[in-house]
């Protein structure tokens, strides 16, 4: 009679996986930053906001090169993803992992950035599914790689409120 031992697997971390998914090392900076984003999914950084939230958050010392090469690196195999805002400032962000795209809205006055299915109740679920569509129609002609960017702009209605005031 064999005696299998039946040891519960070892827990993978999902950041981990995520990160050799991907086929990155999983580094300290690397859990760091992936966890980060990954616990803020409805806030964009700019590289500086997301150094200094970093560098109040954990006692280490983050090398600002080693950090914007490792966020490069994350928008590159798509788990971050990566806007440019009306200041032409670029943005980064959780890429959500069962939706290429977000109608997402970013106000110009309080730049804050609120997904839209709030707002838009049932017609958000139109726009996710046209934008989908679009999608799976480019992956069937061959296109690879793809991405989306579907953001709306202008003034949301807590600041055209506070400047009718
Ligand atoms: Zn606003």
């Amino acid at each position: 009679m064999s005696k299998l031992k039946h040891s519960t697997p070892p827990q993978v971390d999902p950041i981990d996986a995520l990160l050799t998914a991907h086929g990155l090392r999983k580094t300290a900076t690397g859990r760091l930053v992936l966890g980060w984003f990954l616990a803020h999914p409805e806030t964009s950084y700019t590289h500086a906001q997301l150094l200094s939230a970093l560098t109040d958050d954990v006692s280490m010392d983050l090398d600002r090169v080693t950090l914007y090469r490792l966020i490069d690196r994350l928008t590159q195999v798509g788990l971050v993803l990566c806007r440019v805002d009306v200041k032409r400032v670029r943005r980064f962000q959780a890429m959500p992992a069962s939706v290429h795209a977000i109608p997402h809205f970013e106000c110009q006055s309080c730049h804050r950035d609120s997904p839209l299915a709030g707002a838009l109740k049932a017609n958000a679920n139109d726009l996710e599914r046209a934008a989908q569509n679009a999608l799976e129609a480019l992956k069937s002609l061959g296109y690879q790689g793809l991405s989306m960017d579907f953001a709306v702009r202008g003034v949301c209605a807590d600041c055209a409120n506070t400047a009718a005031e």
